[in-house]
């Protein structure tokens, strides 16, 4: 038997075979954690391990390699959300949406990563609370899978900036978001917003836009007021999925797209289905093809938005849509949009 890896990466090892006490260790997780730049020299001894362990696995088949030869790819779920299920907090969970009206911890969210392969995500904020950043951080300290977290600050507040340098001390903290769906056409030119925005650029994070399609116009003046800041479009900007794609969303997206700051979740598609009604992934594949040819895979990102995908899409069934769109590509291109555009984005 290969002796464990020492130090570090056995204390990581141990943490995520905890974290999956029913499945074997993941093999892509320990590849993730090979990869990663301090850990790179224990490649050859994890590679050992696995072939004692798990014979028919990437890495164990993988030859020995040197340092500068390792480059495995990630995969990342880029959206998705927790929540401890509440009424008060949770009240647009219709009762259409009634199978999602419970909680949703990491523990529900790691069997659907192994079964697809997935080596992390990145959790989003659904409360508009300093109280839900501060729990998703902690979430992200237990569970390692959560590479990062796009939380939510008051930032049309002065106190914007001491609440920032708070959170972005953690070294999750990848994104800020605010609801912005739904709020008064006007609400992204607001200047004390747009001077929050200005904070989240002094500190180099992420921030997502959350809109709908009809808020497109307002969201590229909004952009252009911040060249300098990383914006990521969550959802397509949430257009009707009915039919051919609306002419109006093709042209705005693609606008939009025009700036280079600009990526964009293909996630959250199924759910704009009216009626959430059933689906074909042909229905799906014109909205993909709009948004792959106006961002490109270097700025296209795949998200389940789970749990909101479960009122229309099993985990497993849209993230393997969306994977089987990718085939017809290179895979250097189906790698970034699987996971490695949200590493690069987001800075995992
Ligand atoms: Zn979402």
């Amino acid at each position: 038997m290969t002796a464990p890896p020492e130090g570090k990466l056995a204390i990581h090892l141990a943490t995520i075979q905890a974290d999956f006490p029913s499945t074997p260790p993941p093999i892509k997780a320990i590849c993730t954690l090979a990869r990663s730049q301090s850990w790179r020299s224990a490649f050859n001894s994890l590679r050992a391990l696995a072939a004692e362990t798990h014979p028919l696995s990437p890495l164990a088949r993988a030859p020995p390699r040197s340092r500068s030869e390792i480059s495995f790819s990630m995969k990342i779920d880029s959206h998705h959300h927790f929540w401890r299920y509440n009424t008060d907090d949770f009240g647009w969970i219709s009762d259409a949406m009634a199978r999602i009206r419970r909680d949703y911890l990491p523990v529900d969210l790691a069997p659907e990563l192994v079964a697809r392969a997935i080596d992390g995500c990145i959790a989003v904020q659904a409360r508009m609370t300093t109280e839900e950043t501060r729990w998703l951080l902690e979430l992200a300290d237990k569970s390692p899978f959560i590479k990062g977290v796009v939380g939510w600050v008051p930032l049309s507040e002065k106190s914007v900036s001491a609440e920032l340098d708070r959170f972005a001390a953690h070294p999750r903290l990848k994104g800020i978001r605010h609801v912005v769906q739904g709020q008064p056409a006007g609400f992204l030119d607001n200047p004390a917003f747009n001077a929050g925005i200005r904070e989240v650029t002094a500190r180099k994070l992420v921030y997502d836009i959350l809109i709908f399609a009809n808020q497109l116009e307002e969201a590229t003046r909004f952009v252009d007021r911040h060249p300098n800041q990383v914006f990521v479009l969550d959802h397509i900007a949430k257009p009707v999925v009915q039919g051919s794609p609306d002419v109006i969303w093709m042209k705005q997206i693609r606008d939009l797209a025009r700036r280079e700051n600009v990526a964009c979740k293909f996630s959250g598609v199924v759910t704009e289905i009216p009626g959430f009604a059933s689906w074909t992934p042909e229905q799906i594949h014109p909205y993909f093809d709009i948004v792959l040819k106006a961002f490109g895979p270097q700025r296209l990102m795949f998200g389940s938005d789970w749990p909101p995908c479960l009122v229309n899409s099993e985990y497993a069934r849209w993230h393997q849509t969306v994977e089987g769109f990718t085939t017809r590509l290179s895979d250097s291109d189906r790698a970034r949009i699987l996971g490695d555009t949200a590493a690069e984005w987001y800075r995992l």
